[in-house]
C-alpha cells in the first residue's frame, strides 16, 4: 500500500467513523427533540429542547452522506453483486426468444424453396442444390430478379418464358 492509498484509506476510515457518530448523534438529538416536543405538548408546556430536531436532522443527513462516501466501494460492490445474477437470469430468460427470432429472420431471408422440388436453398442460390432447377430468373427486358417459377417479370411484366 503506497502513501496515497494509505491517505485514502484513512480518509475512508474517518468518513466511516464520523459518519457513524454524526448519524447516531443526529438520531439521538432528533429523538430528544421530538420527545421533548410531544412531552411538552402533553403537559401544555413550551418545548425547550425542540431545537434538537433542527440540529439532529442536518447531523443525521451529514452522517448518512459521510457513511455513503465512506462505504461507497462496499455499496458499489454490493450493488454489482446483487445485479449481476439478476442480469444473468434476464439474459437466460430472453436467450431462447432471441434465438427463435434470429432463426425466424434467417428463415425469412436465408432460405428459398425450390419451385420444382420444394428443397430449401440459400437466398443467393441461382439453382436448386437438389434438382438443379433455376431458382431465379433474370428478366431479359429490365434485368429484374424474379422467382425461378415466374412466367412474367414482376417488375416490368415481360414474359420470362424461354
Ligand atoms: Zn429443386
Ligand atoms: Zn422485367
Amino acid at each position: 500500500m503506497n502513501e496515497n492509498q494509505k491517505k485514502h484509506a484513512r480518509k475512508k476510515l474517518f468518513l466511516k467513523i464520523f459518519g457513524c457518530i454524526f448519524s447516531a448523534a443526529g438520531i439521538v438529538l432528533a429523538v430528544i427533540g421530538f420527545a421533548d416536543f410531544f412531552g411538552a405538548a402533553a403537559e401544555a408546556d413550551m418545548p425547550d429542547k425542540f431545537w434538537c430536531v433542527f440540529a439532529g436532522f442536518p447531523l443525521l443527513f451529514i452522517g448518512i452522506a459521510m457513511l455513503l462516501f465512506g462505504f461507497r466501494k462496499e455499496i458499489a460492490r454490493y450493488i454489482k453483486d446483487e445485479s449481476a445474477p439478476v442480469l444473468n437470469e434476464f439474459a437466460e430468460d430472453i436467450r431462447p426468444a432471441v434465438r427463435s427470432v434470429s432463426s425466424a429472420v434467417q428463415e425469412a431471408k436465408g432460405e428459398r424453396a425450390c419451385p420444382e422440388c420444394g428443397e430449401s436453398n440459400a437466398a443467393d442460390a441461382k439453382f436448386c442444390n437438389n434438382c438443379g432447377a433455376r431458382l431465379k430468373k433474370i428478366c431479359p427486358a429490365c434485368g429484374g430478379e424474379n422467382d425461378g417459377g415466374a412466367k412474367f417479370c414482376d417488375q416490368c411484366g415481360a414474359s420470362l418464358e424461354e
